[in-house]
């Protein structure tokens, strides 16, 4: 049938009334339910041999706009709306942003599904349905503040299904209920996104913020992601909801196998599970479990499963590297133990070396081990990561098993990161080398042909200032803030934590400020834009964002600055705000400590969208720089290999290098001036200047110079605009190899093998 006729039909049924009649959230309902049975009538893409992607988050953002694009009619939808009197982009915005996600992991993770469905490949993801998400960020008195994030209406992408199984825990068993996602692929067949959730989740337990019951899992366990694990009852929960998701996802597995009348024992052929970083670990003994209910041995358990599991890992933090103390398996999961222990047996006859155990001398069990050695593939997520993993932080698990190390540097959807967030310069990427890059994404070198074409470098510059215009809009709206749409906008958008190292921005912008007020101007105005949640326990992360808070104040309240620089924090940084800031970035912050950032997706977004990237030679920014060259991407700072020396010998010690650097220890000293005392908590500025001055595990201090002369470098480079134009238009050329469909054609081709 016709569209438009549909969604007539749709408005009849629904609201008795006509398209024109509605009101905004009524047109967002019928055009949900329409696509949604769009998606319906979609065909299932099926094969002999599937992946289910197995993750704690999915952080997907708002469908609507990615649906019609992959459906092929956002155009019309566009226009029917607009015959109709409404604006789709006023209709999209009525979306919540489901909550399932806390950064780069949960994203890839979302990218990943649209690959692989775009490719057509037979592949699920399995995840958990968190009511209220991982938070909403509030900002009062400076300072972060942490509510629920209700996500799930009454009208939402969730189609709840029939399928429900039971997890055993020691006192209880929770019943589950599966939702699931549909996943279309551009212009293709779909695939699903599975969310296990239970019936009697209870959303009035959370009080206080983000405070609630921990003990209460009836009620409890798929309130929130990553729920509060500063206490031993929120570490338990977590345990908790892995198990969770883990049990009910292999149970699916396990059930569709036997539909499909296929022996239990060739599992491996028809099914690959990818473990998305440590939290779905326990799918192995788990797995192991149910096949040996079936009546197999555990030997053959074990062959299987090890033939049929593989790891991702994303992090060289050791914080990060999942270890559950083995009495708190005991207490809630005891049937897992006997397996776990058996498997510690198993790794243990295969080596020695203490590094290598599951079970270490504390009863520690290392999920990650346990992957590796009943994995068979592990692989890093960018070159340099890789390499770092083989060479020094897995090297003991390398030397034992070299064959399962692979890399798969990271990609991105351009789907979403080009052609949702920027009709604009997707339409002229489309005017100069046609539609092709769209689903071979290498095309887009094609673009290098129009480096010497003065009109196609000022159509450049003047999306890119579209795009800033309709950003200061936004922030206008969002944040009440003026920014001025004619200075650079300078972006460090991510999660906030230390190795990923805002608080060296924010030495920069006290440089500058500090510069300005001695009355030399910059090379050109600057706004330097932060987007960041804060982990609720993370102590340090929230002193930053408080600093970074402050100075915006400051700032903004000192009429000779102002005007040339500016210092926006942007509230509550989420995948919507990401398809707001990117476009509009001129110069992107990828400045984590090199040898830290296992990839960086953020970085790939940006260089497509035209921004020229600030970093250092870490995670993917190591592939950026080869791609587009040293002229086309500033690049400061000590590499990683000298970095693992300083963690080596131990011998960073903060105070000698302010020893040495008045001028560095007066940016330092400048958080715990009278300035910013007036506007700020002194207990957590004086933290913060304390940590740097003594600890600085992140080593922001030995960058700091080097930072800022490049920075300066890159501000004065900005002013010969078709200079920047063409590093622009380099950047946007060689984005294709970060297209996730590469990154999913090589997971397909080296480990996935699906048919
Ligand atoms: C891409 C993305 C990230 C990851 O950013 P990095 O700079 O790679 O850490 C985090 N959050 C959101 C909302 C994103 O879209």
């Amino acid at each position: 049938m016709e569209l438009e006729k549909m969604l007539e039909e749709k408005a009849q049924q629904l609201f008795n009334g006509t398209l024109r009649d509605l009101t905004d959230e009524q047109t967002y309902i019928t055009l949900l339910s329409v696509v949604k049975e769009l998606l319906a009538d979609k065909k299932t893409i099926e094969g002999e041999r599937k992946v289910y992607y197995f993750s704690a988050e999915f952080l997907i953002g708002k469908l609507m706009s990615n649906n019609l694009i992959n459906l092929g009619i956002r155009k019309e939808v566009k226009e029917i709306l607009n015959k109709n009197g409404k604006s789709l982009s006023e209709i999209e915005e009525i979306e919540n942003e489901p909550s399932l996600g806390n950064g780069g992991l949960g994203r890839l993770a979302a990218c990943f599904l649209d690959s692989i469905a775009t490719l057509g490949l037979p592949g699920d993801g399995i995840g958990l349905n968190y009511h209220l998400g991982l938070f909403k960020q509030e900002f009062k008195d400076n300072k972060q503040y942490e509510t629920p994030n209700p996500w799930i209406g009454e009208y939402s992408w969730l189609n709840k299904t029939k399928k429900s199984y039971m997890v055993e825990y020691k006192d209880f068993c929770l019943k589950s209920t599966l939702y699931d996602i549909d996943v279309l692929g551009y212009k293709g067949d779909k695939n699903k996104l599975h969310l296990f959730d239970i019936d009697t989740v209870d959303e009035s337990i959370v009080h206080d913020g983000i405070a609630f019951d921990k003990e209460n899992l009836l009620k409890n366990l798929t309130l929130f992601l990553y729920p509060d694990d500063s206490d031993e009852d929120g570490k338990k929960l977590r345990v908790y909801q892995q198990y969770f998701m883990v049990s009910n996802g292999a149970q699916m597995i396990l059930e569709d196998l036997k539909r499909r009348k296929i022996p239990l024992t060739e599992l491996d052929k028809y099914v690959c599970i990818q473990i998305n970083d440590t939290h779905p670990s326990l799918v192995i003994p788990e797995l192991i479990r149910l096949l040996m209910k079936e009546g197999l041995t555990f030997k053959k358990c074990v062959q299987i499963v090890s033939r049929t599991c593989a790891y991702t890992n994303h992090t060289i933090l050791a914080e990060a590297l999942e270890k559950w103390p083995m009495y708190y398996l005991e207490e809630i999961v005891p049937q897992l133990v006997p397996i776990i222990e058996a498997l510690d047996a198993v790794a243990n006859e295969r080596s020695d070396n203490p590094k290598t155990a599951i079970i270490d001398e504390n009863k520690l069990v290392h999920m990650a081990s346990m992957d590796i050695h009943f994995g068979f593939s592990i692989n890093g997520v960018a070159a340099i990561h890789t390499d770092i993993l083989k060479q020094s932080e897995l090297k003991d698990f390398y030397d034992l098993y070299p064959k399962k190390f692979n890399n798969k540097t990271n990609g991105i959807t351009f789907r979403r990161w080009l052609m949702d967030c920027d009709e604009e310069l997707t339409d002229f990427i489309d005017s100069l080398i046609g539609e092709d890059y769209k689903t071979d994404a290498d095309e887009l070198t094609k673009l290098r042909d129009y480096l010497n074409d003065h009109d196609a470098l000022t159509r450049l510059l003047d999306i890119k200032q579209t795009k800033k215009n309709q950003l200061a809009k936004v922030l206008y709206d969002k944040e009440g803030i003026k920014v001025d749409p004619e200075s650079i906008f300078d972006i460090q958008i991510k999660r906030l934590h230390e190795y990923k190292r805002q608080q060296m921005n924010v030495l920069y912008i006290i440089y500058q400020y500090l510069q300005i007020k001695a009355g030399h101007l910059p090379a050109h105005p600057i706004t330097c834009i932060f987007g960041a949640k804060a982990a609720p326990a993370y102590i340090l992360a929230k002193d930053i964002i408080h600093t970074i808070l402050c100075l915006q104040q400051i700032i903004d309240a000192d009429p000779e600055v102002s005007p040339y620089l500016k210092v926006v924090m942007v509230t509550n940084y989420n995948v919507t705000y990401a398809e707001q800031l990117i476009p509009a970035c001129d110069l992107s912050e990828q400045i984590s400590l090199a040898s830290k950032e296992a990839s960086g997706t953020g970085n790939m977004k940006m260089m497509l969208n035209g921004a020229v990237t600030i970093g250092t030679d870490d995670g993917a920014n190591v592939e950026i720089h080869d791609l587009v060259g040293d002229k086309n991407i500033y690049i400061f700072g000590i590499d990683s290999d000298t970095v693992i020396k300083h963690y080596e010998k131990a011998d960073y010690h903060p105070a000698d290098v302010l020893a040495k650097d008045p001028e560095l220890k007066k940016l330092v000293d400048f958080i715990v001036s009278d300035e910013m005392v007036k506007v700020g908590d002194h207990e957590c500025l004086e933290r913060l200047h304390h940590d740097l001055c003594t600890k600085d595990w992140f080593m922001a201090l030995i960058d700091a110079k080097d930072y800022i002369e490049t920075k300066e470098r890159a501000i004065k480079d900005y002013n010969d605009r078709y200079a920047w134009a063409k590093k622009m238009l380099i950047n946007i050329s060689a984005a294709g190899y970060f297209s996730s469909d590469r990154t999913i054609r090589q997971y397909n081709e080296d480990i996935w093998k699906l048919k």
